[in-house]
């Protein structure tokens, strides 16, 4: 799940390549490294440690090269160390490789390579790869201009897994090889320049012109030029896509972490994905989207799939589409739907949300429902990445470039968006048009009431600094405040390190309350009006064994005592979590910055995960 980024051009590769690092290293941090090519060969400076280590390290600063590539490593195969970061050079130390992904048999080749008299010096997965272009390279007696990318072909065509590889080659000083398969890259166009990165955001800075590598391509960049070729090296042709993002987006902005910054830019991100659809209250519109009403009509399921926080957006609009649509809709993490063969034809819609759109996991598990006849749409907040590739349809979310690797505006605009596909198919189904008129209604105030809601942040961050030691940290909710409370405890673990369990509530007597005792926080989210009665009981029962409480809630609790009450404002219990979640979110942001955590880049997390 490392990031890549490359650069050839005019210019000093290594700010490019280290800047680019800085901006990729959501993606991995536990070692980094950088290689160019020098006068007279390949230079290659990698460390454990995080990139700011790496700018450290000596001999950085006389690297003059213009071609280079660097890495941000989230391991995989062997430890973080200096010896295993990446870039991996071969025994003759002409080519080097920085590769994201997993190289399955790489056991195999690199018991095959040993044969051949190769050497290894890392546990790497990775170390194989420059030694087998080397074998292939030296195995190739034609010589010709493609003689490099040729190597690199072939080296991949033994490969089995996932990658995206970037090389280079001081027999080729003007060239660099890149490829693709299952792992994301993207090249930017320049004038005189190109540059390589795992994702757009890194690179902005530099263009806004970028082409996309599908699986099993190749391009060959030099200075002026870049070639496309498919797995046979046949010559494609590509046509650049322009990005209108700005690249500011990316930027801390004043904030003293992206994390920050995201939690305040949920009303901007909710009101543009919802206008890009719903554009006033008129019937929506979803121009990427092609449903007839006999084709909806037909449907006997919806699959909602994803992985992680996407995972719990889909448990929010589970409701809405069973409830509004009257569509039976299950819920299911990638990684398990793509191996337990579910039921799955030409009635089923499968729905695959995925902020990168770069998840492994997920884009298997589309593929999956594609080969089973089912229509798939992507929900992505990136535009072209992976996933949108491969679905029937995609619709994007406008939450703008997420850096912190604990999602917070992404997941408030899937639900959002997922709320307006929701609409979207009643719509067309002709199904019930009073709930859909107020659903739209609650849409456009949810900007308002999300910035209402942020001002409890005095309160939250007062409530952390109180409770920030402790060991264990319960969550409760019923309905769509239990997925709230999921997604609430995932936040606390993801960049707490807290141990914390979030229970629907009427689980509580079978078994969690064994786990209650003095002093115990529990936090419980409390929106729905119809099951307030049975969430208070449940909460007195934890006070009677000695938790202490802090409750979110749109509701009037009065008569109710307890630790802390946030109020929030009321909505829509369809879309409740946008607003519940948000002071879960502080929560969890203030035990972080109270431990003195790094908020933005949590331990053994990375943000995309490219890998199984
Ligand atoms: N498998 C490679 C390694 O462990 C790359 C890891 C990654 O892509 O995150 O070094």
């Amino acid at each position: 799940m490392c990031g890549i980024v490359g650069y050839i051009g005019n210019k000093k590769a290594e700010p490019i390549l280290i800047n680019g690092l800085y901006k990729l290293e959501y993606r991995g941090y536990d070692s980094a490294g950088i290689a160019t090519i020098e006068k007279d060969a390949i230079k290659n400076i990698k460390n454990k440690g995080r990139v700011s280590d790496l700018e450290k390290t000596d001999g950085i600063e006389n690297l003059e090269g213009t071609i280079g590539i660097a890495h941000t490593r989230w391991a995989t195969h062997g430890k973080p160390s200096s010896i295993n970061s990446h870039p991996h050079l071969d025994n003759s130390k002409h080519f080097a490789v920085v590769h994201n992904g997993i190289i399955e048999n790489y056991a195999d080749l690199k018991a095959f390579l040993e044969k051949q008299n190769y050497t290894f010096l890392s546990d790497t997965d990775t170390e194989i790869i420059p030694n087998l272009i080397h074998y292939n390279f030296v195995q190739d007696k034609k010589d010709d201009n493609f003689k490099f990318l040729r190597a690199v072909k072939n080296a991949c065509y033994m490969l089995k897994g996932s990658y995206a590889i970037e090389v280079i080659s001081d027999y080729f000083k003007d060239e660099m090889i890149v490829v693709r398969k299952d792992s994301p890259l993207v090249i930017g166009k320049g004038i005189n320049e190109n540059y390589i990165s795992s994702d757009i955001p890194a690179i902005l800075s530099y263009t806004k012109d970028f082409y996309l590598l599908n699986d099993n391509e190749f391009a060959k960049l030099t200075r002026e030029n870049i070639e496309f070729f498919d797995e046979n090296l046949v010559k494609l042709e590509k046509a650049p896509i322009n990005i209108s993002w700005n690249p500011l987006a990316a930027e801390k902005d004043g904030y003293e972490d992206f994390m920050l910054k995201e939690i305040y830019e949920q009303p901007r991100a909710i009101r543009e994905t919802i206008w890009a659809h719903l554009p006033e209250i008129s019937k929506c519109q979803m121009d990427e989207l092609n449903f007839s009403k006999e084709y909806l009509e037909g449907l006997e399921k919806i699959y909602l799939v994803a992985c992680g926080t996407a995972m719990h957006a889909c448990l929010v609009a589970k409701n809405m589409l069973e409830n509004i649509c009257e569509i039976p809709a299950e819920v299911d993490v990638a990684s398990e739907f793509r191996y337990r063969n579910p039921l799955i034809n030409s009635k089923t819609l499968c729905i695959f949300v995925s902020q990168s759109g770069e998840t492994a996991d997920t884009i298997a598990a589309l593929k999956l429902s594609k080969s089973k006849g089912a229509k798939t749409v992507a929900i992505s907040n990136v535009s072209g990445s992976s996933i949108t590739r491969e679905a029937d349809y995609t619709i994007y979310t406008h939450a703008g470039p997420e850096i912190a690797v604990a999602s917070t505006k992404a997941y408030t605009s899937q639900i959002a968006l997922l709320a307006v596909l929701t609409i979207y198919f009643a719509e067309i189904l002709e199904r019930n048009p009073v709930q859909v008129s107020n659903l739209k209604e609650e849409l456009y105030c949810l900007p308002e009431k999300i910035t209402d809601t942020l001002k409890c942040s005095n309160r939250v961050k007062s409530f952390a600094q109180k409770v920030y030691k402790e060991k264990d940290i319960f969550f409760l909710g019923r309905g769509v405040d239990y997925a709230a409370s999921l997604e609430g405890s995932l936040k606390l673990k993801e960049i707490s390190y807290i141990h914390s369990e979030a229970y629907a509530s009427g689980e509580l007597k079978h078994g969690p309350i064994a786990l209650i005792e003095d002093g115990v926080t529990v936090v419980s989210v409390i929106t729905t009006p119809s099951l307030v009665g049975k969430s208070i009981s449940n909460i007195q029962e934890v006070i009677t064994r000695g938790a202490k409480t802090f409750i979110i809630t749109n509701q009037d609790l009065e008569g109710h005592t307890f630790d802390e009450v946030i109020s929030i404002p009321k909505t829509s219990s369809y879309v409740s979590p946008i607003l519940s979640i948000i002071p879960l979110q502080l929560f969890a942001y203030y035990i972080s910055k109270e431990k003195g955590l790094d908020v933005d880049k949590p331990r053994n997390l990375a943000k995309s995960v490219t890998v199984e």
